[in-house]
């Protein structure tokens, strides 16, 4: 039996996802004639309580395509250190957008109001980009699967509104936020410009993403996807799987975040493990005592069938999913006081 938690994109659609997907009504949606992505767009804008919403391959795209819809050629981009537009899009922002990226120094990928007004560069001088997006990720990737302060977010819009500043949410995992704090999409819905989630992360799809906004944003994005090479032909069997996630997978997420609790109070009483980041969601993030060897542990826990992921320097992560079985876990567990 492997365990994988390198991710919760190692997920495999479930025999019910792969009914519904063979079973949906396709047409060709670069025409807009597919009623399964149709539909799926519309609960989506619904959901969030926002005007529409556009179906994507993948969350970097609907990232890359916001980033695109924001902003002009030589324009500044401002977001946290650790965020996943700077770290992790190959450098889109810069290939596709020709934008530079200002980094705040945050806290586990997360930045005050009272940070980004401070790094904020004036508009009417000539030397200096033009600022023109703010880009946050909730939860954060690269942060541990931290959830920011929703308080602190408002706070962040008015800053928005005073600068003039596009406000764009990477929502890749959003849903893992809305369930561990209890909040709704709609909350989210009202704060921002535009928000991008993703169906293959905790959700369990097999493609997936979307992108929401207003009418004009989505209308100007459908042609900037385009041009990205990102329409799809029948993808409603994709849109089925992630209407099938929407509906089923969302609240069972709760069951991994206790899971993921659950794997950190197990780690904290190893005595390979130097320290522990705080668990918030499906991640749990932890640093190897500086004596143990990575390349030795990793290939160790790969033996007893268990994988991770190394975010170098000792720094290791483990991510819980829907294909993370109580059986699993219990093994887990098992091996891991073991070692
Ligand atoms: C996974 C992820 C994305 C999008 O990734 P794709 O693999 O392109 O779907 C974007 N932002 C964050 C924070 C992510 O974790």
């Amino acid at each position: 039996m492997e365990i994988n938690l390198i991710s919760d994109t190692v997920t495999r659609p479930s025999k019910e996802m792969l009914s519904a997907m063979m079973q949906a009504k396709v047409g060709d949606d670069v025409f807009g004639d597919d009623p399964t992505v149709n539909q799926l767009q519309e609960k989506v804008a619904n959901l969030f309580g926002m005007e529409a919403a556009l179906f994507f391959p993948s969350g970097t795209m609907a990232n890359q395509v916001a980033i695109k819809l924001h902003t002009q050629p030589g324009d500044k981009l401002y977001c946290d250190k650790y965020a996943h537009v700077y770290n992790f899009e190959g450098g889109g922002a810069a290939f596709n957008s020709g934008v530079t990226c200002s980094l705040i120094d945050g806290d586990r990928g997360m930045f005050t109001a009272a940070q980004l007004e401070k790094s904020l560069t004036p508009n009417d001088n000539i030397h200096l980009p033009l600022s023109s997006i703010v880009c946050i990720e909730n939860t954060t990737n690269k942060g541990g699967g931290a959830c920011w302060d929703f308080e602190e977010l408002k706070k962040i819009k008015e800053v928005c509104i005073k600068n003039d500043l596009a406000y764009h949410l990477d929502g890749a995992r959003l849903f893992n936020a809305l369930v561990a704090k209890k909040e709704t999409p709609q909350q989210y819905g009202k704060l921002f410009d535009t928000i991008s989630i993703c169906l293959s992360k905790g959700l369990g799809a097999p493609v997936g993403s979307l992108l929401i906004g207003t009418k004009e944003h989505m209308a100007k994005a459908l042609r900037i996807r385009k041009l990205f090479g990102g329409g799809m032909r029948q993808a409603g069997y994709l849109a089925a799987a992630a209407i099938y996630a929407l509906d089923n997978n969302v609240e069972r997420l709760a069951e991994d975040h206790q899971k993921t609790k659950e794997l950190a109070t197990t780690l904290a009483s190893c005595n390979f493990v130097e320290q522990i980041e705080p668990v918030e969601t499906n991640i749990v993030i932890f640093y190897l005592k500086s004596t143990i060897d990575e390349a030795s542990f990793l290939q160790k826990m790969k033996e007893k069938n268990i994988l991770m992921v190394s975010m170098g320097d000792g720094k290791l992560r483990m991510v819980t999913h829907l294909d993370y079985t109580d059986e699993m876990h219990s093994k887990c567990i098992e091996i891991l006081k073991s070692i």
